[in-house]
């Protein structure tokens, strides 16, 4: 029987970057994955085929409706070729799972396709596609099996008209009319892409906003630019029933006054969430407990209820973001090597890839008056930059919240042009316990977006922004 240090099973951006983490601090480690292809959700049916998807249906949004504006003339229609942008989006995933399996070797760590169940809590059963099962021996165990998208309980996912996000990333063709059940990150951004590859969009949404977890200054100014993109909006709307037939969808819900109304459509996008997926684990014969919510229940190193077995990304408590997961994974790593790492929560950046993007850090508003801390509010629109109006993407702002004596910044909330990248200076300035001052004294190249966040920084410090 093989033995090892470290076994993790899941091969997601947790579980494969803490295996790498581990092999790097000198460890023994094998990882278990039960798909042929390494790199889990995010990879293969997640953040990488989303982003392809929504650059190349941006690319032709920008060929139909902005060329022209440029002096950009394209003789005759500019048309899309479904199969070729979805195979092209395939390409980009083959090439990242394959850059993860070139990973695995290049630090030596011991691949088993199949899947993992706990024996007992140090071995791990890996049932492989034959049936046939191997064993191996592992002085420590985590498990980084991720999630799988929810439903409500009175939905049928039959993939083919009533799909999830999975199959929304591989479709044949253009939906006519795609009704999205849940107006949070995944479903915005599919919405978005195939809005602007010509479908008619609804979002059906159970909360008074969309993105409600994230500042409600956020949810307004999304929805006002992507209701004027095309994208239709129904909040406070109670999903009561999904029908389908070989060719119609039809999904039924309550208004907010709780009217009965009616939305038909060819395809329904189920995205109401994301369930901890521990199916076929065997969790009990190694005495892991799991939560009332089936995530894997940890305490604050990570650890599960048996000492020897850790748990890290979506499948235990806490955002479901690959970059949180990766984070995880490098926290039990250097942990099991006798570091003391840190992962500050509150830290993790959340973001949305539609254009204007949207991305944040800290509290939002509502959590600091919730909590009763008083703070400042500073705002700048995206419209008042030259490099906004050089490429015409004028939508949004950035506000910073800081605390109202001390003037350190609590919380970043942005819409705009490249916000998904713009976010790392807040995170970096929070890291560094900034004050609004710091950041508002910092140089910002000129022209470029950053610019929204000195001059929201000035207006967070003393009400003294430049260019409004
Ligand atoms: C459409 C979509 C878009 C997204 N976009 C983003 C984004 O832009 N940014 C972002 O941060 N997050 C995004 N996410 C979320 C992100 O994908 C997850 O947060 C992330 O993948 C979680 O990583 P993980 O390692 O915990 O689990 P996963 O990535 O889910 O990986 C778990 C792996 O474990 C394997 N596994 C499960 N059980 C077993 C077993 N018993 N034996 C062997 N293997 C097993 C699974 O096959 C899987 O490969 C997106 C998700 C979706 C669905």
């Amino acid at each position: 029987m093989s033995t090892y240090d470290v076994a993790v099973i899941g091969s997601g951006p947790g579980g494969y970057v803490a295996a790498i983490r581990c092999a790097q601090l000198g460890m023994k480690t094998a990882i278990i994955e039960k798909y042929s292809t390494l790199g889990g959700t995010c990879l293969n049916v997640g953040c990488i085929p989303s982003k392809a998807l929504l650059d190349s249906s941006h690319h032709y949004e920008h060929a139909v409706k902005h060329f022209a504006d440029h002096g950009i003339e394209i003789p005759g229609d500019v048309k899309i070729n479904l199969e070729k942008m979805i195979a092209r989006k395939q390409a980009v995933v083959d090439q990242t799972t394959g850059g993860v399996d070139f990973l695995m070797k290049k630090n030596k760590i011991e691949r088993y396709e199949g899947i993992g169940s706990f024996k007992d809590s140090t071995h791990v059963n890996i049932t492989k596609s034959d049936n046939s099962v191997e064993t191996i021996e592992a002085k420590n165990i985590i498990i980084a099996t991720g999630s799988k998208p929810s439903s409500l309980p009175f939905i049928t996912i039959d993939k083919k008209r009533v799909i999830t996000s999975t199959q929304a990333l591989k479709l044949k063709e253009v939906p006519k009319h795609l009704v999205i059940i849940g107006g949070g990150v995944i479903g915005l951004e599919l919405g978005q892409v195939y809005r602007r590859l010509g479908a008619e969009v609804s979002v059906v949404e159970y909360m008074d906003r969309i993105i409600p977890g994230m500042d409600k200054a956020l949810s307004r100014e999304l929805q006002k630019v992507m209701k004027k993109q095309g994208v239709k909006f129904y909040t406070s709307h109670k999903v009561t029933g999904v029908k389908a037939t070989a060719k119609q969808v039809t999904i039924t819900a309550d208004d907010k006054k709780g009217n009965p109304v009616e939305f038909k459509g060819d395809y329904c996008l189920v995205s109401v969430g994301r369930h901890p997926y521990t199916d076929g684990l065997n969790t009990e014969a190694a005495g892991v407990k799991l939560t009332d919510r089936g995530q894997v229940e940890v305490n604050d190193h990570l650890q599960t209820s048996v000492s020897n077995i850790y748990a890290i990304g979506d499948v235990v408590k806490g955002a479901m973001l690959a970059h949180k997961a990766e984070e995880e994974g490098v926290f039990v790593a250097e942990t099991l090597a006798g570091q003391k790492p840190h992962i500050d929560y509150n830290l993790i950046p959340g973001v949305v890839y539609t254009w204007p993007e949207v991305a944040a850090v800290g509290k939002t508003e509502e959590e600091l008056k919730e909590a009763g801390v008083k703070y400042k509010s500073g705002q700048f629109p995206f419209r008042a930059l030259g490099r906004s109006r050089a490429s015409a993407d004028l939508d949004g702002f950035v506000k910073i919240l800081a605390d109202e004596t001390t003037d350190e910044v609590l919380g970043v909330h942005m819409v705009g042009a490249r916000c998904a990248d713009l976010i790392a200076e807040a995170v970096t300035a929070m890291e560094f316990r900034a004050s609004a001052e710091d950041i508002s004294r910092m140089s910002h190249a000129h022209p470029t977006f950053t610019e929204a966040i000195k001059e929201a920084a000035l207006a967070a410090t003393d009400n003294r922004p430049l260019h409004v």
